[in-house]
C-alpha cells in the first residue's frame, strides 16, 4: 500500500483568520486566550482536511505563531540573550517581541526562507548560547493532534539546517561548534515526542540541497546517530532542489526514510534508488508544493507505478514541500474564470489529488477513473486553449534576436547623451518611485474598484496626487522627479491586471512573513501588452514640471518571480514575454517625451537557484530579460533600475550586465556593505546607494546622509553616484518623508559644493581612459581621481 502524506500546511486560514486574530491581539484588542483558540481552531481544520483526504499521517508541528524558524528557536530554548527574556517561561507576547522587537530592543533580523518569499527569523547564535528547552507550545501541539485520534507526524527543522540558517553577531564564531548542545536538544524532543507514542517524526532539512562543504556535511554525520538514539523513525526530508550530490551520504545516516523533491528535481530519483537502504522508506514529492497548478496526474502516475511496484509500502507520495507556498482552497475562488480555475489546485485540492494518486496505485486506476479523466481533460485544454496560446506572441519570441537585448551604444557615449539632455548637477537627487500612500490615495483606488467613483472622477483625483507629488518635489529641489505611484496597490499587480496572459485570485493568499501575506497573481498563459500602461500618467506628471520626469516600470523578472508562473513553458521563456511587453512600453514613453525611464527588479537575486552550478544559467536569462526590456530606446534616453533587500555582493557581475545607465540600490540596512563589494568590482555605471532607511520613521540628519555619502565617494567616483533613498516611500507619512528628502537634498547641495571648490570643472574619468570628457557637456564639477581629487570632499578630514 503506497502511503500519502504532506509537510506542512498553510496555517494563516482560509480567510487569513490568523492574520486577523494576531493583529487584533497586537493592538490589545483581542486577548491572548481568543488568538490561541483561533489558531487550535485552524489547527483542527487543517488536521482534519488531511484525514478526509486519507492521508496515512497528519503533519502536526508545522503550525507557527509567526514563523516557523522563531518557533524552533522558542522550542530549542535558544532566544538571543539581548531581549532578557526566560526561555522556559517565554509569553506569546515576548515571542512577537522578539519578531516585531520591542521598546529597547530591533526584532530579530528577517531573511528569505530558501527560494522562496517566505521569510523567517534568523536565529541569533553565540558561544553563550544555550539550548535548555522553551515553552510547551510544540509538544502541546502535538498533543492536541493526539487528543483527536489523528495519526499524528510531527515535524521539525532539522539540527543542522537550523544551524545553517542561523547567524551569529561574533566574527569568525564558528556555529557548528554549537552542533552537540542542539543535537542533545533535539534528542530530548525526539525522546519526548517517542513518549507520547510516536511512530516517526519528520525531520526537514532542506539544507542538503545547498552546495555544502565538509565540515557541514560532517555535521550531519555527527548528529544523526544522538537523534536516531532516541526511538522514534526519522523522515529526512529534503526539498526545493536535488539532494542527489548527497544521497549516497544522506542514506547511510541511521534515518528510516527520505523525502525529495521530484518536481523542481526529478533527475535526482536515480541517485536516490540507487542509494536507498533496503528497509527504508522513500517518500516522493511529486505534487508541487509551490504553485498552483493541478497535476497531470497520468503523468505523475507514470513515474509512481515502477516505484510502487520496487517498493511497495515503503513508498510515500507526498507534495514536494511543505504547501506553506500556496493558498488554502479554492472554494474561496467563485469568481475566477471556469477554465482557468479548472486547472489550478490550492493546498486543499492538493490533498484530493494524493488521494487520487493513492487510490490508483492501491486499487486500480479504475477505482479513479473519473478523477484521473478530469485531470487529462485539464491538462488537454491547458496544452490548446486559445487563453494560454497566442500565435503572434510566439512568432515574436520566435523573431526576438540577440541584438535587441544591445543598446545601441556603450555607456560610455550613452550618459554622455543623457547628461546633455538632462542636464543635471553632480550627485543628482532622485526618489525611487513611490510616495505616501495616504488614506485618501486607498480610499480612491477602493472606491473605484467597488463602482462608487467612475472612471473620470478617478482619474481626476490620481491626477491631484500626482500634481500634490510634482509640487512637493519641486519644493524640496530634488532633480529628477516621480509621479508617485498614488494608482498602484502593488508592483506586480498593477501591471499583470493590464497585461494578457495574468489573472488575479480573490483570496489567493500566501504567507510571507507573520501576519503579512501576499496574493500571487497566475500567469497563465503568453503575455502580451493589449494597450500602453503607464504613458498617459507619465505624460501627464512630465506635463506639470521641467525637471525630468522618470517612467516608473517592473521588471520582468521580478513580474515572473513575485507571480505563480506557468509550469507549462520554461521560466525563462515566460521571461522574455514579459520583457517585450515592458520593452513596448518603454518605448512608448519614450516617444511620448519621457527621458528617464526606471525599470524596477527588486527580486532579481531571489531568483537565483540554490545550487551554485546552476547560478550562470538563471543569471544569464534574466539579465537577457532585463536587457531586452530596456534596450529598445536611444542613447539619451536614461535607463534606471532598482534593487533592494537582498545581499547583491556575489551577483554584481551579472548586475552590470544588465547595463542600465543608473541603478538605485538599498544600502542601508548593510551599513554600506554593499556599497564596497560594487567599489571592489568597480561597477561600470552610475550608482545611487540608498542614503536612509525607509523602513523607519526617523528623519535622517543631514550630516548622517553626508557621513554615508562621503563613504560612498571613497568607493565610488562622485561623478557616478546618485543620491536616493533606499527604496519607495509608500510606507510612510508626508511630513517624515518631506523632512528627511529635504536633509538628502541639503546633503548633496553641500557635497556638491565642497567637490565644486576643490576639482577642475571638467574632469576626466581617470579609471576608464576611454571615456574621457564624458562629464564636459555637464555643468558638473565633479572629478574623479578618487584618490586625490574626491578624497579630500568625500574622505573629508581624515583624508586631509
Ligand atoms: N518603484 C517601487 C516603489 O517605489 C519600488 C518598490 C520596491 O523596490 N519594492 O515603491
Ligand atoms: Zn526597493
Amino acid at each position: 500500500m503506497a502511503r500519502t502524506h504532506i509537510l506542512g500546511f498553510p496555517r494563516i486560514g482560509a480567510r487569513r483568520e490568523l492574520k486577523f486574530s494576531q493583529e487584533a491581539f497586537w493592538r490589545g484588542e483581542t486577548p491572548e486566550a481568543a488568538l490561541r483558540e483561533t489558531g487550535a481552531a485552524l489547527r483542527r481544520r487543517h488536521w482534519q482536511l488531511q484525514a478526509n483526504a486519507g492521508l496515512a499521517t497528519v503533519a502536526a508541528g508545522d503550525f507557527a505563531w509567526y514563523d516557523q524558524m522563531l518557533g524552533t528557536t522558542a522550542l530549542l530554548g535558544a532566544l538571543p540573550r539581548r531581549f532578557g527574556f526566560d526561555p522556559a517561561a517565554l509569553t506569546l507576547s515576548q515571542y512577537y517581541e522578539l519578531a516585531r522587537g520591542n521598546v529597547g530592543q530591533p526584532a530579530m533580523e528577517m531573511t528569505k526562507w530558501f527560494d522562496t518569499n517566505y521569510h523567517y527569523l534568523v536565529p541569533e547564535l553565540d558561544a553563550e548560547s544555550t539550548f535548555d528547552g522553551g515553552p510547551s507550545w510544540y509538544l502541546d501541539e502535538i498533543d492536541e493532534a493526539l487528543a483527536l485520534g489523528l495519526p499524528t507526524r510531527p515535524v521539525l527543522i532539522g539540527p543542522v539546517t537550523y544551524l545553517w540558517l542561523s547567524k551569529s553577531h561574533v566574527a569568525g564564531f564558528d556555529r557548528l561548534s554549537l552542533l552537540p548542545k542542539v543535537v542533545a536538544a533535539y534528542a530530548r524532543i525526539l525522546a519526548q515526542l517517542k513518549a507520547r507514542g510516536i511512530e516517526w517524526v519528520q525531520i526537514d532539512e532542506p539544507a542538503l540541497c545547498l552546495d555544502l562543504d565538509a565540515p557541514w556535511l560532517d555535521a550531519f554525520d555527527a548528529a544523526y546517530p544522538t537523534l536516531a538514539a532516541a526511538g522514534v523513525k526519522l523522515l529526512l526530508a529534503t526539498y526545493f532542489d536535488t539532494a542527489a550530490p548527497h544521497a549516497a551520504r544522506a542514506a547511510a545516516l541511521p534515518v528510516h526514510g527520505f523525502h525529495i523533491d521530484l518536481v523542481r528535481a526529478p533527475q535526482q530519483l536515480a541517485a536516490w534508488q540507487a542509494v536507498l537502504p533496503a528497509d527504508a522508506v522513500l517518500s516522493v514529492g511529486v505534487i508541487d508544493g509551490r504553485n498552483i497548478w493541478r497535476a497531470d496526474l497520468r503523468a505523475v502516475l507514470d513515474t509512481l507505478k515502477p516505484l510502487h511496484a520496487q517498493l511497495g509500502n515503503r513508498l510515500w507520495i507526498a507534495p514536494s514541500c511543505s504547501l506553506l507556498h500556496v493558498p488554502v482552497s479554492l472554494d474561496a475562488e467563485q469568481r475566477l474564470d471556469p477554465e482557468l480555475r479548472n486547472w489550478l489546485a490550492f493546498a486543499t485540492e492538493k490533498l484530493d489529488e494524493l488521494h487520487t494518486l493513492a487510490t490508483a496505485l492501491n486499487q486500480g486506476e479504475a477505482a479513479v477513473a473519473e478523477a484521473l479523466a478530469a485531470s487529462d481533460a485539464a491538462q488537454a485544454a491547458r496544452r490548446t486553449s486559445r487563453r494560454v496560446v497566442n500565435q503572434q506572441v510566439q512568432k515574436r519570441l520566435a523573431d526576438v534576436t540577440a541584438g535587441m537585448a544591445d543598446r545601441a551604444s556603450a555607456f560610455d557615449l550613452r550618459i554622455e547623451r543623457q547628461r546633455a539632455a538632462l542636464a543635471l548637477p553632480a550627485l543628482p537627487t532622485t526618489t525611487i518611485g513611490s510616495f505616501p500612500q495616504t488614506p485618501a490615495i486607498r480610499q480612491t483606488r477602493a472606491a473605484y474598484k467597488r463602482g462608487d467613483i467612475g472612471a473620470l472622477e478617478y482619474l481626476e483625483r490620481i491626477r491631484g496626487e500626482i500634481e500634490l507629488a510634482v509640487r512637493k518635489q519641486e519644493a524640496l529641489g530634488l532633480d529628477v522627479l516621480v509621479h508617485g505611484e498614488a494608482e498602484r496597490n502593488d508592483m506586480v499587480e498593477y501591471f499583470g491586471e493590464q497585461l494578457c496572459g495574468y489573472a488575479f485570485t480573490e483570496n489567493g493568499w500566501v504567507q510571507s512573513y507573520g501576519s503579512r501575506c501576499v496574493k500571487p497573481p497566475v500567469i497563465y498563459g503568453d503575455v502580451y501588452r493589449p494597450e500602453p500602461m503607464t504613458v498617459e500618467t507619465a505624460r501627464y506628471a512630465q506635463s506639470l514640471t521641467d525637471k525630468p520626469m522618470k517612467g516608473m516600470l517592473t521588471g520582468p523578472v521580478t513580474m515572473l518571480q513575485w507571480s505563480f508562473v506557468r509550469d507549462d513553458q520554461p521560466r525563462a521563456t515566460t521571461a522574455r514575454q514579459l520583457a517585450l511587453a515592458i520593452r513596448d512600453e518603454v518605448r512608448d514613453l519614450e516617444a511620448a517625451g519621457i527621458r528617464v525611464i526606471q525599470i524596477d527588479e527588486p527580486a532579481l537575486r531571489e531568483g537565483l537557484p540554490l545550487r551554485r552550478a546552476d547560478w550562470a544559467a538563471y543569471l544569464d536569462w534574466a539579465v537577457n530579460a532585463f536587457r531586452l526590456s530596456a534596450a529598445g530606446v536611444a542613447d539619451a534616453t536614461q535607463i534606471h533600475t532598482h534593487m533592494c533587500y537582498a545581499e547583491f555582493n556575489d551577483i554584481l557581475p551579472a548586475i552590470a550586465a544588465m547595463d542600465a545607465d543608473v541603478i538605485t540600490i538599498e544600502t542601508s540596512r548593510s551599513a554600506m556593505e554593499l556599497l564596497e563589494g560594487f567599489g571592489e568590482f568597480d561597477y561600470p555605471n552610475e550608482i545611487g546607494p540608498g542614503v536612509y532607511d525607509i523602513h523607519s520613521p526617523r528623519v535622517p540628519t543631514v550630516e548622517a546622509v553626508t557621513r554615508l555619502l562621503e563613504r560612498a565617494c571613497e568607493v565610488i567616483p562622485p561623478q557616478r553616484l546618485w543620491v536616493n533613498p533606499d527604496c519607495g516611500l509608500k510606507t510612510r507619512g508626508w511630513p517624515e518623508t518631506e523632512a528627511a528628502l529635504a536633509n538628502m537634498v541639503a546633503a548633496a547641495r553641500q557635497l556638491r559644493g565642497k567637490l565644486a571648490g576643490q576639482v577642475p570643472v571638467s574632469w576626466k574619468r581617470v579609471d576608464r581612459p576611454a571615456s574621457a570628457q564624458v562629464g564636459a557637456v555637464v555643468g558638473a564639477v565633479v572629478s574623479h581621481t578618487h584618490t586625490a581629487a574626491c578624497a579630500p570632499a568625500c574622505a573629508g578630514q581624515a583624508a586631509v
